[in-house]
C-alpha cells in the first residue's frame, strides 16, 4: 500500500493531487502559496510523515518551524492526530526565536562571550522595560506612557526584524521625538559592558544571523544538522527570519515554505511578503505550486472571501473554490447598542452544541474585558488564546481606583500624590511635598487649607474634598460619572491625551469600559473585586485549553485555526478598520487598510459553516459607525437587496454535552436550601429558585445568580 492509501486509511484525509505532489518534493526549494483552507499545514504535516516514514529521514533531522510556542504546540497536536499510532520519534516542532537561542548560545560560548536575557522571565530591575523607561526619562525628563514605552519597543523590534541597516535610521516626522536617538541608546547599552552582552528577543535573531553568516564552522553544522527545513505560515516571517532560514538551508535548500500572501497580518512586526514573491529569485531552481480548493468551509464562505480580498491591490490574484455541501449563508448582525452585542453572544454560547466548536474573534484584546465581565456574571466557562492583561495596569484604571481610595481615607498623601494633578484641585506639587514632610491621619485637604491663603482656591478645595468623599456613598457606575464631570477627569484626560500624543478615544474606551463593568455592581469594593475577579478569570482561562468551551482570541492568534461557528465581533470604523488605518488611507497610504483588509479575510475564513458578522450603532451613548469591510461583505451577499440588516432567525432547539458528569439536568432535582457543586465556583447553597432564574451561596465567592435553564443545559450544577 503507497504512503497516501495508508495515510487514508488512518486518518480519513485522502490529499489531492496537488497535495499529494508537495508532499513527494522533497529534494529543493518549494514554496507552497495557497489560499486559507487549501490544506497547506495538512498538506506540511503529512510531508513530515513522508520523510520520517518514506524517505527514513532521522526525526533530528528535521526542522519544522513555527510562527509562535502556541502554533508549536496546535502544530504537535495536529501532527500527533495523524501520527502518534504509527510513529515512535516525534519532530520538534520549534519556533524560530527557539532554533536561534540554541545557535545563539553556542555562539556565545565559543567565543566565551557572557550574555543575560533582558525580556521574558528575566530580572524585572534589569529588564528590557526598565532599561527602555530609563532612556525614555533621560532623554525626555518625564515618565514614558504605555503607548510610548510601546512606540519604542515595537520600534526596535521593527528595526532589527526589517535589518535596516544603522545609516538607515532617520528621524521622520510622524516619528515619536527622539525615536531614533533612544533606539541607539539603547543598541549601545546592551554593549557597553565589554565582559557581557544584554540580549532581547530580537537580538537572538541578529545574533544567530551573525553567528551563522559569519562562523563557517556554526553554519556547516547547523546546516548538516538541518537536513530539512519546513515553515509553516512563512508570510508573517520577518526579513531576518527569512534571512536565517535561507542560511540554514543551504546549500542544499531542502526546504517548503508554506504560505499565503493574503493572510499576511504581521507587517507592522517587520514582515515581508516581498521574500515570498521574490521566492524564485532568492531560491533558484525553486518550484512553486498554488492550490486553490478550500476544504474547510460552506461556499457561501469561501465565495464572498474570495471576493471580499479583492479590495486589496497589493496581493498575487487567486481563485479560491470549493467542493464542499452549500450551507448556512453568512450573517450579519447590527445591533443597536453595544451592550446588545454582548447578551446577543451570549445567548448563542447558550444554544451551541459544542461550545469548543465557537470562536470569538476581535482585534483589540479590550475587546475581550467586557465579554469576560459578561461570562462572569452568567457563569460561563471560556478558553482565551493571548491573554494580556494590561489593561488592569492601565493607569487609567489605576486613577480611578486611587481617587475611590481617597474618599474613604483622604488622609493618604501617597495616593493623592499620584492623581493631584487629574482631579482639578489647583495642588501644586511642592504643597503635596509639604503635606509629605509629616504624615497625619488628618484629612490632606483639610491641612492643604492651611497653606493657602487665596480664597478662590480655599472654595476649590473644599468643594473637591466634598466631592471625593461623597463617592463612597455612591453606587460606582455614578461614582465614576461624578469623577468624570464634576472632578473634572475627562477634561485632563483630554490635556493628556494631546500632551502625550495619545489617541483620546482609545483612552476614553477605558473609561467606558470601567462605566460598563460598574454598571451592576452596587458598591465601590464590589468594584474593585470585581475588575481583580475579571483578571483572574483571564490569567486562569489556559486552565480550559482543550476543554469543552468556547474559544476568545484576537484575529491574530486565530489564524490557522478552524471552527464550526465563528463570531466577529466590534466590526465598527475605528476598531476594524482602527483609526490609525483610515488617516493612512486618507492620505493615500493604502498599506495599513489591506492589512486590515487581510485580518479580516483572515478572520472570515477560520469558519466551517456558520459565520456572523456583529456590529452596532452606538457605544457608550456615542454613534459609531459599521464598518466598510462588513458593508463589503453586505453588497457582496445581497447586492441586490436593499442594505438593512437581516433579522434574526428563529432559536433552534440544540443538543448539549454537560459540563461535568453526574449533572443535574432536570428542575425538580433542585430544592431551596440544597448544596450543590458549581463547576467554577465549588459548592454553595441555593438560596433561590424561580422558574428562570437560581441563586447560590458560594463558599469561595458568595452569592450568585443564574438562568436556571443554562445551568440544566449546559450541566453546570451537581449535588454534593
Ligand atoms: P490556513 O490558511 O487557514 O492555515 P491551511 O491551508 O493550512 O489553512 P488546513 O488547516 O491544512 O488548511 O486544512 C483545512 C481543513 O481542510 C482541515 O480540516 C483539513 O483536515 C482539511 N483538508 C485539507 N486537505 C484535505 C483533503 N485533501 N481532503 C479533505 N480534507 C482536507
Ligand atoms: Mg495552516
Amino acid at each position: 500500500m503507497n504512503f497516501f492509501d495508508k495515510m487514508q486509511e488512518l486518518t480519513g484525509v485522502c490529499l489531492n493531487e496537488v497535495q499529494q505532489k508537495a508532499v513527494r518534493y522533497a529534494k529543493g526549494p518549494l514554496l507552497l502559496l495557497a489560499s486559507p483552507g487549501s490544506g497547506k499545514t495538512t498538506t506540511l504535516n503529512m510531508k513530515i510523515g513522508y520523510l520520517l516514514l518514506v524517505k527514513k529521514v532521522p526525526a533530528h533531522k528535521i526542522l519544522a518551524i513555527t510562527f509562535s510556542k502556541a502554533s508549536a504546540v496546535d502544530m504537535a497536536a495536529r501532527f500527533d492526530q495523524f501520527f502518534s499510532t504509527i510513529l515512535k520519534d516525534r519532530v520538534h516542532f520549534s519556533t524560530i526565536h527557539s532554533i536561534a537561542f540554541q545557535i545563539v548560545r553556542e555562539y556565545f560560548s565559543m567565543h566565551h562571550q557572557n550574555f543575560e536575557i533582558i525580556e521574558g522571565n528575566s530580572n524585572r530591575d534589569f529588564d528590557k522595560k526598565t532599561i527602555l523607561r530609563n532612556i525614555f526619562i533621560q532623554n525626555r525628563n518625564t515618565i514614558p506612557s504605555e503607548d510610548e514605552m510601546d512606540e519604542l519597543f515595537s520600534y526596535s523590534s521593527f528595526v532589527k526584524n526589517k535589518m535596516i541597516p544603522d545609516e538607515e535610521l532617520v528621524q521622520k516626522k510622524m516619528m515619536m521625538p527622539g525615536l531614533v536617538e533612544m533606539y541607539k541608546q539603547y543598541e549601545a547599552y546592551k554593549v557597553q559592558n565589554p565582559g557581557l552582552v544584554l540580549l532581547d528577543f530580537d537580538d537572538m535573531l541578529s545574533y544567530c544571523y551573525k553567528a551563522l553568516y559569519e562562523d563557517a564552522y556554526l553554519r556547516n553544522k547547523y546546516q548538516q544538522r538541518f537536513e530539512y527545513i519546513l515553515t509553516d505560515e512563512s508570510q508573517d516571517n520577518s526579513v531576518i527570519q527569512h534571512e536565517i532560514i535561507y542560511l540554514l538551508a543551504s546549500p542544499q535548500f531542502n526546504i517548503c515554505v508554506v504560505a499565503d500572501d493574503d493572510q499576511s497580518i504581521f507587517m507592522w512586526r517587520g514582515a515581508d511578503v516581498r521574500k515570498l514573491l521574490d521566492f524564485k529569485k532568492i531560491y533558484p531552481n525553486a518550484k512553486t505550486v498554488t492550490m486553490a480548493q478550500n476544504y474547510r468551509s460552506t461556499p457561501e464562505i469561501v465565495d464572498t472571501a474570495n471576493e471580499f480580498i479583492k479590495r486589496n491591490r497589493n496581493r498575487y490574484p487567486k481563485k479560491m473554490f470549493t467542493e464542499n455541501a452549500s450551507g448556512e449563508s453568512i450573517e450579519i448582525r447590527n445591533v443597536k447598542r453595544y451592550d446588545l452585542q454582548l447578551n446577543y453572544v451570549v445567548e448563542e454560547i447558550q444554544k451551541a452544541d459544542n461550545p469548543c466548536e465557537v470562536a470569538i474573534l476581535y482585534r483589540n484584546n479590550n475587546s475581550a474585558i467586557l465579554l469576560v465581565n459578561k461570562f462572569f456574571e452568567e457563569g460561563i466557562p471560556f478558553y482565551m488564546k493571548d491573554v494580556e492583561l494590561k489593561f488592569f495596569h492601565h493607569w487609567i484604571v489605576d486613577d480611578i481606583l486611587n481617587i475611590m481610595r481617597l474618599s474613604y481615607n483622604d488622609s493618604r498623601v501617597d495616593i493623592l500624590e499620584k492623581v493631584y494633578p487629574k482631579i482639578n484641585a489647583y495642588i501644586k506639587k511642592n504643597q503635596i511635598l509639604q503635606l509629605q514632610k509629616h504624615l497625619s491621619k488628618e484629612s490632606a485637604f483639610d491641612r492643604l487649607q492651611e497653606m493657602i491663603h487665596a480664597p478662590y482656591q480655599e472654595q476649590v478645595l473644599k468643594r473637591v474634598k466634598q466631592t471625593i468623599r461623597k463617592l463612597q456613598m455612591q453606587e460606582p457606575y455614578e461614582a465614576i460619572q461624578t469623577i468624570r464631570q464634576d472632578l473634572g477627569y475627562d477634561k485632563s484626560l483630554q490635556n493628556s491625551a494631546e500632551h502625550l500624543r495619545m489617541n483620546e478615544e482609545n483612552l476614553f474606551d477605558i473609561l467606558n469600559t470601567l462605566e460598563q463593568i460598574a454598571k451592576e455592581l452596587p458598591t465601590l469594593e464590589a468594584f474593585a473585586y470585581r475588575l481583580k475577579e475579571i483578571e483572574q478569570l483571564m490569567r486562569t482561562s489556559k486552565k480550559y485549553k482543550g476543554r469543552n468551551v468556547i474559544t476568545l482570541s484576537t484575529l491574530h492568534s486565530a489564524k490557522g485555526l478552524e471552527y464550526d461557528r465563528v463570531y466577529m465581533i466590534d466590526l465598527i470604523e475605528g476598531i476594524l478598520p482602527n483609526n490609525e488605518d483610515i488617516k493612512e488611507y486618507e492620505v493615500g497610504n493604502i498599506e495599513e487598510m489591506e492589512e486590515a483588509t487581510r485580518l479580516f479575510y483572515v478572520g472570515m475564513t477560520r469558519a466551517r459553516h456558520h459565520l456572523e458578522l456583529l456590529t452596532y450603532n452606538t457605544r457608550s451613548g456615542a454613534h459609531v459607525k459599521e464598518s466598510r469591510f462588513v458593508q463589503n461583505v453586505r453588497k457582496i451577499i445581497a447586492p441586490e437587496e436593499n442594505q438593512e440588516p437581516i433579522v434574526k432567525k428563529k432559536n433552534k432547539q440544540p443538543k448539549f454535552r454537560p459540563m461535568q458528569d453526574h449533572a443535574i439536568t432536570d428542575e425538580a432535582e433542585l430544592n431551596l436550601g440544597m448544596q450543590v457543586e458549581h463547576h467554577l465556583y465549588g459548592t454553595g447553597q441555593i438560596t433561590s429558585l424561580l422558574p428562570d432564574s437560581i441563586e447560590i451561596d458560594f463558599e469561595s465567592v458568595g452569592s450568585k445568580k443564574f438562568m436556571l435553564d443554562f445551568c440544566l443545559i449546559h450541566g453546570y450544577l451537581k449535588k454534593v
